[in-house]
């Protein structure tokens, strides 16, 4: 596998409405939609829509959406072999030990490895020190949901960690809401033991800071209509897997660069997955 994602599987159920209900009121929606999310299908079907070979380790429930989110993945071709299908709901958090022995392979014959907290973080942890142990397969972090007070066993096992602003905010315990203060957080995090820091700033793009150097680059994403960035990030990392994995002469920053185009792609369309472009609807260069 190119990319080989340990996490999580959603069924978005999305109503449009004019503004949040308050306690008690009832609003009329214009549209109602529903989608295929979670973290770690979409970072999964991102890479597969680029074009990398992917497989998701995870877990769904024997039901409507568990079937069809298999489907989607199928038609996606995201590898589902090793999938398990419980009965009960909240099936992530069922995702065990065992489970991610019997795929193990996957993990170990991948280039790139990506997993983020939806799931038991001591299975994402486990996945991250089995992709370590290989040597040859990179791993990506996306700490989210943020954990304050996360092992800091995760810090160690990652190549990249990719927090967002509020993420790197709670790993961190600074604020986050500009470029200078994100550049703080990402030598925050760098002391804290991981190798490579990229922090995602929405609009503002993200900020990349190498191992290999000490200068934090800022790169700006370009100004678009956005009309809908639910699962910009999850976009954002799925590329920079896909840019790991395929490009492996690129740099970490030059893969940043790609993704950001990608994902600021991704904004400018409704929905989650369906937001993500594909491959031949990406200019040529980027690849
Ligand atoms: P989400 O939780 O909605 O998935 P996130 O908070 O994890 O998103 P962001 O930092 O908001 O992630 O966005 C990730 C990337 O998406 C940015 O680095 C940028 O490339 C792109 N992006 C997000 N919002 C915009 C925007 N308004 N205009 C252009 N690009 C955007």
């Amino acid at each position: 596998m190119d990319v080989t994602v340990v996490g999580s599987c959603n069924v978005d159920l999305i109503s449009y409405v004019p503004h949040l209900p308050k306690p008690g009121e009832t609003l009329q929606g214009s549209k109602f939609s529903m989608g295929y999310g979670g973290k770690g299908a979409n970072q999964c079907v991102m890479a597969s829509k680029l074009g990398a070979s992917t497989a998701m380790i995870s877990k769904v429930g024997k039901d409507t959406f568990g079937d069809g989110f298999i489907k989607n993945f199928q038609d996606l071709g995201v590898n589902t072999a090793q999938n398990s299908i419980v009965i009960v709901p909240g099936a992530n958090l069922l995702l065990n030990s065992d489970d991610l022995s019997k795929a193990e392979s996957f993990i170990q014959t991948s280039k790139v490895v990506v997993c983020q907290l939806e799931i038991d973080p001591v299975i994402s942890l486990a996945a991250l020190k089995v992709a370590r142990q290989q040597g040859s397969v990179k791993t990506v972090f996306n700490p989210a949901p943020a954990l304050p007070s996360l092992d800091k066993e995760f810090y160690m096992n990652c190549d990249v960690i990719v927090p967002n602003e509020t993420e790197a905010e709670i790993l961190t315990g600074l604020p986050v809401q500009t470029v200078e203060e994100a550049d703080i957080a990402a030598k925050r995090l760098r002391e804290l033991g991981c190798k490579n820091v990229i922090v995602t700033l929405g609009s503002n793009g993200c900020i990349v800071l190498e191992q290999s150097s000490d200068g934090i680059i800022h790169l700006p994403a370009p100004s678009v209509n956005a009309v809908d960035t639910t699962g910009a990030g999850d976009s954002f990392i799925g590329s920079l897997a896909y840019f790991m994995s395929k490009r492996p002469d690129l740099s970490l920053t030059e893969c940043a660069r790609r993704a950001i185009q990608i994902a600021s792609v991704s904004v400018q369309y409704p929905g989650t997955q369906t937001s993500f472009p594909t491959q031949d609807k990406l200019p040529e260069q980027l690849f």
